[in-house]
């Protein structure tokens, strides 16, 4: 007999988070910056931790780096909330903008944790699907928001796995049309141009995410920080748990963010190998590639192949991509993390290899 009782019911709907990790020489599955802090910045890094009391609770809402994100941008502090990475900004969210009865709207296909935040937390969930193309739905978008009853709603600029951004106008005609929480998850906002950033003077209803763990090569540290208006954040406030941003990372976080403007260079090479292996792809016969302004590019096999197979080849000789096959509306996709032109070039060479038969 079992001396267990069931969890919450909600459970059964949840499958963990499973980033399908595996060592592999070439780790270009989790869109992570492929290059680790060293040099000068590392040395900054370890004087600060030095210096870290350990004894002691952190500050709960990390000051000091509020501070300087909040000056950086030109904002109050109390527009700025500094998180677990992205993923506890997100959930922290879910939590006080949805819950039993709320609703939240999702638009798949999407990182995954939007969903799978509104099961944990009983919140409904409505989507409306990118189209064919991984563009908007706008005006199917417009009228599920008119209809009055979305609470939250998700738009990932650059898109994650899909790699396109979302424009500007079409968010400031949601916010406009909406009262909704309009949640822009920039998380991969470096590696392109465009930001929904000037909307947030206008717009209480607008939050932008931000994450520490992708062109700023901190995803071992968990930092991310929300920009949004003081009636949002102190809300967060209220469900946040206290120190879930460490002394440690708090730290890390303020050594890294006062250097950001010297990974301007490596984002931009990063950019460049992106466009390299996005160019490769679209001239690989039985491959379409879609473009991207991200650090990855995903890519749809033809009917004559299997992705998992490709996956599986790719895996076999050390490189580990990320396999969306199963997901609704990506069929027989892989995606790729790009940055490493010598990584890159071996992904190149085995994915080609793979299609012309195995020979290589
Ligand atoms: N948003 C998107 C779109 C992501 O892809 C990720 C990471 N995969 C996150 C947020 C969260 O990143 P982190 O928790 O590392 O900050």
């Amino acid at each position: 007999m079992s001396r267990l009782r069931a969890p919450s019911p909600t459970l059964k709907r949840i499958t963990p988070y499973d980033p399908r990790y595996l060592a592999a020489p070439y780790q270009m599955s989790a869109n992570e910056n492929p290059y680790d802090i060293t040099g000068e910045l590392r040395g900054a890094i370890d004087e600060a931790l030095a210096q870290v009391p350990l004894n002691r609770y952190p500050d709960p809402l990390a000051k000091e780096l509020r501070d300087a994100i909040a000056a950086a941008y030109g904002l109050a502090p109390e527009q700025v909330m500094v998180g677990n990475g992205g993923d506890e900004l997100l959930f922290n969210l879910v939590l006080a903008w949805g819950g039993p009865g709320r609703h939240a709207l999702v638009i798949p296909p999407t990182f995954s944790s939007y969903a799978a935040d509104a099961i944990a937390t009983r919140t409904e969930l409505s989507e409306i699907a990118l189209l064919e193309d991984f563009s908007l739905d706008e005006q199917a978008l417009l009228s599920r928001l008119a209809e009055g009853d979305i609470d939250l709603v998700f738009i990932t600029s650059p898109n994650n796995p899909t790699g396109k951004c979302v424009d500007a106008a079409f968010i400031a005609e949601m916010l406009q049309e909406s009262d909704a929480l309009v949640v822009v998850d920039e998380a991969y906002g470096e590696f392109c141009d465009k930001t929904a950033f000037p909307l947030l003077a206008d717009h209480e209803n607008l939050a932008i995410l931000h994450t520490l763990s992708k062109a700023y090569a901190l995803a071992g540290v968990r930092l991310g920080y929300l920009l949004a208006a003081p009636s949002v954040t102190s809300e967060l406030t209220k469900i946040r748990q206290p120190y879930s941003v460490s002394a440690v990372d708090q730290a890390i976080g303020r050594a890294v963010f006062a250097h950001r403007d010297d990974f301007a260079a490596q984002t931009a090479r990063i950019v460049a190998d992106r466009d390299r292996v996005f160019q490769a792809l679209t001239e690989m016969p039985n491959v379409t590639a879609y473009p991207s302004e991200a650090n990855f590019v995903l890519f749809r096999l033809s009917e004559a192949f299997e992705a998992e197979e490709a996956w599986q080849a790719l895996y076999e000789k050390g490189i580990l991509v990320r396999d969306f096959s199963r997901t609704p509306g990506l069929a027989n996709c892989l995606r790729v993390t790009c940055g490493n032109p010598a990584e890159s070039d071996a992904f190149l060479a085995a994915l080609g290899a793979f299609l012309e038969g195995g020979a290589s």
